[in-house]
């Protein structure tokens, strides 16, 4: 979805909108809640996105569909305005910038941008997921392999039973 940035009205726009975002390793349909204001050449956009994802667990390896929720504010300049300056100033520190150019403003490249942003480095399948035996392979979430009882005393194997 494209905004004309020279439509956008005085008192703002909401949007509303849901597209399916492709790139290589995510596919996801985000929905997006976004208010778009305009302060003089600055085009601010502030929000939530909504997206389930597709991870692999970094521990055991097992796809998972995850939800991500993202909070947007992100402030569009025109990248017109950084040519010819030497040192160009930030004025919104604590917002995300980016640039527009031209008279439109590419809302399906920032639900992109803002998905890769925030796709979890390390995820996991559950917080305490067990992960792979690092020796025989084996998911140690479905079943325990005989790997981990050579670590174990082998005088509370008796013990370890009877607990059972
Ligand atoms: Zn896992
Ligand atoms: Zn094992």
């Amino acid at each position: 979805m494209k905004i004309i940035i020279s439509e956008i009205p005085k008192e703002g726009l909401d949007v509303k909108l849901k597209e399916k975002v492709e790139s290589e390793n995510i596919s996801s349909t985000v929905i997006a809640q976004l208010r778009i204001e305009k302060l003089e050449i600055e085009v601010i956009v502030s929000g939530d996105l909504a997206a389930e994802v597709k991870l692999e667990c970094s521990r055991c390896l097992k796809d998972f569909n995850s939800k991500l929720m993202i909070p947007v504010n992100v402030v569009y300049h025109p990248v017109e305005e950084l040519k010819g300056e030497d040192n160009y100033e930030v004025r919104h520190e604590e917002l995300d910038m980016d640039f527009y150019s031209g008279e439109e403003l590419n809302l399906s490249n920032l639900l992109k941008e803002q998905l890769m942003l925030n796709m979890p480095m390390k995820p996991l399948c559950a917080d305490l997921c067990k992960g792979i035996c690092p020796v025989c392979g084996k998911d140690l979430n479905i079943d325990k392999c005989t790997c981990t009882i050579t670590k174990t005393d082998p005088r509370f194997e008796g013990l370890k039973k009877l607990l059972k």
